[in-house]
């Protein structure tokens, strides 16, 4: 496939017309001109592959149709106005460089600064150009969906068009990546890489260091179906994520040393298994051997790699993991290597279509998911029952996606079953709930390979 350049500009579909229209009638009443450009970009479902990126691994995720778009004026008052369609989103304003993220406290708008940060340290943009901005997100928030990526990405993409700076995607991606991480949580790439590098019709196997998307043909006769738990989980608001970044390291450092490795420069479980040379599975015995399955006492990871308390803030953790004083790191290593060998299972099947191709990626599915909920922690007693409930409504493989603790599960349900599927999770899960029961139609949905990040004209 030849490289991808920037992200394309494209007239506004015929079936997102009324919602374009909508958007530039309301930026017009706000700011009283017509929005120069518009940029979208999409949230994702991740089919296989969860928290792994951030140690180096591939993942196979595919976008949605849910997305964030942005209309966007320039002005030359070197302001940022930043306004939000939904109003319990309140307005931002402040000069372009005089605005401070505020990790301990996100808000909608931080978002948005992070893309604006990012791309304006990047390409070392002296003067930015003011911007008028009115967002409208579609992609559930806090869901596991990546509605913040979306958000970042968007910005990323608004701040490179109004300031003259052509990125690749793949550039934008990666910026959009570290840039991210201004808003504290320390993710791994995929929602960013995805919603820049995604394609209509074709999931992508992502991987990174070189950063690499490959088109996966999903088999014939099936669909993939999204159904939200409504628990929401904030990833910046707390610490779960990043602790979980932080247990990876600390386990991948661990294991270093006792193999007499430099480990204060590994900080990934997958550059510990390249610099060893081994296999996956092999990993997997040596995480077996050297760690132990209860967790660690903060005073004895420090004694195992000869520092203090202090010097670890330093070599391992993050603002907010600072203070942790425990650690669960057998279980979380063997989370991350079975699972990254899972992904490439899981693309083979897609290449190769053996006869039982459906059976046995429903089975990495469920595979997924129990390695998610008994060795990462990372589910929810919503999340358990709902993809249980999706397997007995007939989904050959249900798993939450995305960081999880909340948000979303998707299943692997056979078209022809679609209808008895979505009818009998509806009245399993959401109907009998008066929380639920009013959030079905954005709640529950099959969902089809989507479009990467473009920017519309109208
Ligand atoms: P996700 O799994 O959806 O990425 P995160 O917890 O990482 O969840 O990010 C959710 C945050 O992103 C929200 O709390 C909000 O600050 C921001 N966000 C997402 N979508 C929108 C939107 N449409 N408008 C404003 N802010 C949004
Ligand atoms: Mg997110």
């Amino acid at each position: 496939m030849a490289e991808p350049g920037a992200p394309a500009v494209k007239p506004v579909p015929s079936h997102l017309t009324d919602r374009f229209t909508r958007l530039r009638e309301s930026f017009k009443q706000k700011y009283g001109t017509d929005p120069e450009f518009f940029a979208r970009a999409p949230g994702r479902v991740n089919l296989i592959g969860e928290h792994i990126d951030y140690c180096g691994y591939a993942v196979l995720p595919m976008a949605i149709e849910q997305d964030i778009v942005i209309a966007a004026a320039t002005t030359d008052d070197q302001k940022l106005t930043l306004a939000n369609v939904d109003p319990s989103f309140s307005d931002f304003t402040s000069t372009v460089d005089g605005f401070t993220i505020d990790k301990s406290q996100p808000r909608w708008f931080h978002y948005f600064l992070c893309g604006f940060k990012g791309v304006v340290e990047h390409c070392k943009i002296d003067k930015p150009s003011g911007l008028n901005v009115l967002l409208e997100g579609t992609v559930p928030k806090s869901s596991g969906l990546s509605s913040s990526s979306a958000l970042v990405c968007c910005s990323g993409m608004t701040t490179a068009r109004a300031n003259n700076c052509s990125l690749s995607k793949k550039e934008l991606a990666e910026v959009c990546t570290w840039c991210e991480r201004y808003i504290g949580t320390e993710g791994g790439g995929m929602d960013q890489s995805i919603s820049f590098l995604a394609e209509a019709g074709t999931a992508k196997l992502i991987e990174f260091n070189p950063l690499k998307a490959t088109d996966v043909s999903l088999p014939d006769g099936v669909v993939f179906v999204i159904s939200n738990s409504c628990v929401e989980a904030n990833k910046a608001a707390f610490a779960h994520y990043n602790v979980r970044v932080v247990e990876c390291r600390l386990a991948a450092q661990l294991i270093a040393k006792s193999k007499g490795l430099d480990w204060r420069k590994l900080r990934k479980l997958g550059d510990l298994q390249s610099a060893l040379g081994v296999s996956l599975e092999e990993m997997g015995v040596i995480v077996d051997q050297l760690l132990h399955k209860d967790p660690y006492s903060r005073e004895e990871v420090c004694k195992e790699l000869g520092v203090t308390s202090e010097e670890l803030q330093d070599t391992s953790l993050s603002q907010n993991t600072k203070d942790l004083t425990t650690f669960q790191l057998h279980d979380r290593a063997a989370h991350v290597y079975s699972e990254a060998d899972r992904v490439f299972k899981f693309k083979a099947v897609c290449d190769e279509k053996p006869a039982d191709a459906l059976v046995q990626l429903g089975q990495l599915m469920n595979a997924s998911h129990a390695s998610c909920r008994d060795l990462y922690n990372c589910s929810c007693a919503e999340l358990d029952q709902l993809t249980q409930l999706c397997i007995d409504a007939g989904a050959l493989g249900s798993r939450l996606t995305g960081a999880g603790f909340g948000g979303c599960a998707v299943s692997l349900v056979p078209a022809a079953k679609l209808q008895d599927f979505l009818k009998a999770v509806q009245s399993g899960f959401y109907d009998n709930s008066p929380t639920r029961s009013t959030r079905v139609a954005e709640s529950l949905f099959a969902t089809q390979p989507g479009d990467g990040a473009t920017f519309f004209t109208l």
